[in-house]
């Protein structure tokens, strides 16, 4: 099939591919919740190991509120899923493709692996059981994290 001119001078490449609009439309969501920074950074706290929501707010230095609503996002598209132990609930990488798609992105910009890489544990002022396993099981996860000593990813 011959390429077609668009008006805009250029080729509409899409009469040479299979590429439907829903496929691109699907990709670009797609896209667009892993390229989120905020869930980025989410996918590759989780691509160390498996976090509570406190560990995840002194990871990014983001309210519980905002964490949670990434979470959501990240599970319903099977990005991370869910579970409980006792009274903590962990969230974990569902789909380690997604930090493929980092790196990959991440290589494409010439970035060296190590931008990707999770912050060194324990994370200061973190009170998860992982970061603070000196605390008692009813005390993890609960004392205040001082903004002074959140850390950014
Ligand atoms: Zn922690």
């Amino acid at each position: 099939m011959p390429l077609v001119r668009t008006r805009h001078g250029g080729y509409n490449i899409f009469v040479m591919t299979n590429i439907s609009a829903q496929t691109c439309q699907s990709i670009a969501e797609l896209l667009e919740i892993i390229g989120q920074p905020a869930r980025m950074q989410i996918l590759v706290v989780l691509s160390a190991q498996d976090s509570c929501v406190c560990h995840l707010e002194a990871a990014l230095g983001l309210r519980q509120a905002a964490i949670s609503q990434h979470l959501a996002l990240l599970r319903r598209c099977g990005l991370a899923s869910a579970r409980r132990d006792g009274r903590h609930v962990y969230y974990r990488l569902a789909d380690a493709r997604a930090l493929d798609v980092l790196r990959c992105a991440a290589e494409m910009l010439h970035l060296p692996p190590e931008t990707l890489a999770p912050p060194p544990m324990p994370i200061p002022g973190c009170p998860c059981p992982f970061c603070r396993p000196d605390l008692a099981a009813d005390q993890a996860c609960k004392k205040s994290i001082p903004q002074t000593e959140k850390l950014h990813v």
